[in-house]
């Protein structure tokens, strides 16, 4: 329940990061329509900022600038609302709770970076101060895996290994900063479309497990073992319906890259490079073949939703 005492802030401000997915291992669909994950998931250092703000209760609202604003919905099917609204429901009395919420976007929408998840996250951090509510992080979690599959991780940050829908994580062994250059698309991808393409290329998938190679690279610290062991399912059905991210792949890796790999539904491609010079270098080379509509660094693991 909400404190009897003044809430101790007006307004909370939470950074919260992008995820790739460096392996993606996709089951056979279910029953429930979701498909069995395994998953590697790694927060990167590209952050959209979600700022809470006290509003009269049971007044929720919501502005977006940035990256992409325009195409993010500002009604009930926004996860920063959605988040809030789910808070206050399962754990205030609803006549004290209200939110105006303000995301500022760097994230691409529809990028395969899990962007409305992020400010899922970020909004139930925010929210969880602004009312002052005594969480557990286990309450908060299960709150975020209600919400969608990416949300949990995008609270824990890191890297972390995904299962279930991708909304059971563990913290997995990861040695040092992998540095990485982030191809963004024209235009975005629809996630149920991805799957529904690798369904058809894919009618008997075998049962998900995380390459071994991978955790390996990761407890080694080692880009170059990285790289090649970057795996995710659904990048065929990612390049089916955008071909053009191939020759993007293929570009990346002919200037410099030690791995690249599709990120989760795509389209963004996700290239690592083999130091932070080489990351500099595969960015300037890759804004210059104008395949992308935009080049970003970005280190990783970085921590989850935080606020600032
Ligand atoms: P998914 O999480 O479905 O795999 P994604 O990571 O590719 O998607 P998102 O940026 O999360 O991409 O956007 C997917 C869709 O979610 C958008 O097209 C948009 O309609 C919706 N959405 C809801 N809330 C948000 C938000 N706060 N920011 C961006 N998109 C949002």
């Amino acid at each position: 329940m909400v404190s009897p005492v003044p809430p101790t802030y007006d307004s909370v401000r939470v950074r919260v990061p992008a995820k790739i997915n460096l392996a993606l291992k996709v089951g056979p669909r279910r029953r429930d329509g979701f498909h069995p994950l395994a998953t590697v998931y790694h927060a990167v250092s590209l952050f959209d900022e979600v700022t809470v703000n006290r509003a009269p209760p049971g007044r929720f609202s919501i502005t977006v600038t940035g990256e992409g604003a325009a195409s993010v919905p500002r009604d009930d099917s926004n996860l920063a609302l959605r988040a809030a609204r789910l808070l206050a429901t399962s754990f205030t009395d609803e006549s004290v709770a209200g939110a105006r919420i303000e995301i500022a976007k760097q994230i691409p929408v529809a990028g395969g970076l899990a962007g409305g998840s992020a400010d899922g996250a970020a909004s139930l951090v925010g929210c969880s101060m602004l009312w002052d509510l005594d969480l557990s992080p286990e309450q908060l979690r299960r709150v975020a895996a209600l919400l969608g599959s990416d949300v949990p991780f995008a609270m824990l940050g890191g890297t972390a290994m995904g299962s279930g829908r991708g909304e059971e994580v563990m913290p997995a062994l990861a040695r040092g900063t992998f540095h990485w250059v982030l191809g963004f698309a024209h235009q975005g991808l629809s996630t149920p479309a991805v799957y529904r393409r690798f369904d058809e290329l894919n009618p008997r998938p075998a049962v998900p497990r995380v390459p071994v190679a991978l955790m390996e690279a990761l407890r080694a610290g080692d880009p170059e073992a990285l790289g090649a062991a970057l795996d995710n399912d659904l990048q065929p059905a990612a390049l089916d319906l955008q071909p053009k991210l191939g020759r993007t792949l293929s570009a990346g890796l002919e200037l410099g890259a030690v791995g690249a790999v599709v990120s989760g539904s795509g389209p963004t491609i996700a290239f690592l490079a083999g130091d932070e010079n080489a990351a500099v270098d595969l960015a300037v080379a890759l804004s210059s073949e104008g395949l992308c509509r935009s080049v970003r660094r970005a280190t990783g693991p970085v921590p989850g939703a935080r606020p600032i």
